[in-house]
């Protein structure tokens, strides 16, 4: 069976990815099945060009088939950031908690009209010869007042469903895998992926 390194080291991503590629003729692999993984310098100025660099960087460097994957969330009101500082928002000392709460402050007194915000996911794939395609899924839905779930991961307990009058971290894996950034971003992968292992 073809393999497929997903260049990733966040956990909570890499359990998305493989839980939305389910069912695909591919053994899915961790960068954790590599020792001496180089780091990759996320100094893109778009989600795509930070997924291409993973990705074609790893697939250089595994020899490998790899999909590189590089999101954040864009808050309207503040102009598109975090955008893709969302992971490294709260600064040098940053964690989910200290990147939700920096974010609660800034909409500070914002009323729900202006807590207008989206998730983008950018999806790349690549093999030892170089990129083989590029894709971009997005997800749209407001900042909440206060955090509410504890499903998920990032700024899910921020993110707000109006649909579902619910956080993602309220829905849950199930929901949020059939409608997320990530979702949709695969859901194009997923042909590209099929085309090449078909090749
Ligand atoms: P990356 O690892 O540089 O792509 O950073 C992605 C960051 O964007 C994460 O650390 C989160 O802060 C945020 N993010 C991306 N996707 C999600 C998601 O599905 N839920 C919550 N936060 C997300």
């Amino acid at each position: 069976m073809k393999q497929l390194v997903v260049a990733t080291k966040n956990k909570k991503k890499l359990s998305e990815i493989k839980d939305i590629l389910k069912g695909i003729d591919l053994k899915l692999l961790s960068l954790d099945a590599y020792k001496n993984v180089p780091r990759v310098i996320e100094n893109g100025k778009t989600f795509q060009e930070n997924a291409i660099k993973k990705a074609v960087k790893l697939a250089r460097f595994t020899g490998q088939f790899c999909l590189g994957e590089d999101s954040g969330l864009c808050v309207d009101v503040l102009g598109g950031a975090p955008g893709i500082y969302s992971a490294r928002f709260s600064g040098r000392d940053k964690n989910d908690v200290k990147n939700n709460l920096k974010l609660l402050r800034l909409l500070n007194g914002m009323p729900v009209s202006k807590r207008k915000a989206h998730y983008v996911c950018a999806v790349a794939l690549a093999d030892k010869d170089g990129l083989i395609g590029i894709v971009e899924g997005s997800c749209f839905g407001r900042i909440a007042f206060e955090p509410e779930g504890s499903t998920g991961f990032g700024y899910d307990p921020l993110f707000y469903i109006p649909k579902y009058k619910k956080t993602f971290a309220q829905l849950g894996e199930k929901i949020k895998h059939t409608m997320s950034h990530r979702y949709h971003a695969l859901k194009k992968a997923r042909r590209i992926i099929q085309k090449y292992i078909e090749k």
